[in-house]
């Protein structure tokens, strides 16, 4: 079991991948005022690196599962380095109806809500782990601007304009299924360039290393392109965030 292997292939050298700094990941962390010993889970951990860096610096204690065999292979490399190991515990294999024995505090998808069939359900699923007053934590794209066409919202890798809405109505989305939004961070364009640019370098020495694999032809053709598309539409028109829900008391 396994996610395509080009996305091993171009994240190989990422921590995050979303396109979150460092500090962000941390700021998310502060504003949610975390206790010492909170659970938390976390579907499509990535490498892990939310589930680590809050276990060394709020004391959290969590598992995350994620599909990709070397993401989580990273992870649990990334809980050795830190010293958390005994806090974390990373699972390798598809998420989809994943519900933890013990409830949580937090509840997280960040950049994975396919896993529940989209924002709506992956809320649902999510919250069959949630204890009651817990948070949930999703990471989903929207419009920082409306595409002006549908050629637009397809240089931006999205189906069509219809699979995001504008950060407002965004926002609306939450409170129609019940939910308060009680913090949110949003990627930048720098945000988005540690996770995009990040891609090129690694993609670049991959080919070099690579170059009679049978993924180096798309590579080629993705480092080629890649720069000048994601400047032209993904940069200007897609927001990301990271939106933080309790259920409505
Ligand atoms: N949340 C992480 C990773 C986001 S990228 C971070 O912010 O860094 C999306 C992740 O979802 C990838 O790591 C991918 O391997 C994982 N994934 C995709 N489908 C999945 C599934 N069905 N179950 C579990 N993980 C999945």
């Amino acid at each position: 079991m396994d996610i395509p292997r080009i996305f091993n292939i171009t994240e190989s050298a990422h921590r995050i991948h979303n396109p979150f700094t460092p500090e962000k990941l941390a700021t998310l962390g502060a504003a949610l005022r975390l206790e010492t010993g909170t659970r938390l889970l976390d579907l499509g951990s990535g490498s892990g690196e939310m589930l680590c860096t809050w276990a060394r610096d709020y004391g959290v204690i969590g598992t995350g599962i994620d599909m990709s065999q070397l993401f989580s292979e990273q992870a649990k490399l990334r809980a050795e380095e830190l010293g958390v190991a005994d806090h974390v515990t990373f699972i390798h294999g598809d998420a989809i109806d994943f519900v933890s024995d013990e409830k949580v505090g937090v509840a997280a998808c960040l950049g994975a809500t396919w896993i529940g069939g989209g924002v709506a359900g992956t809320i649902e699923l999510l919250a069959q782990s949630l204890r009651p007053g817990g948070i949930i934590l999703i990471g989903e794209p929207y419009w920082r601007q409306l595409p002006p066409t549908e050629d637009v919202a397809r240089g931006c890798l999205a189906g069509s304009i219809a699979d995001f809405v504008l950060l407002p109505e965004f926002l609306a989305s939450f409170s129609h299924l019940g939910y308060d939004v009680v913090e949110m961070i949003v990627a930048d364009q720098d945000s988005w360039d540690r996770y995009e640019a990040a891609k090129w370098l690694t993609m670049r020495r991959w080919l070099k290393a690579n170059p009679d694999n049978e993924f180096a032809q798309e590579v080629r053709a993705r480092l080629t392109t890649e720069p000048e598309r994601y400047a032209a539409y993904t940069r200007e028109y897609l927001g990301w965030g990271v939106f933080a829900l309790m259920t409505r008391c």
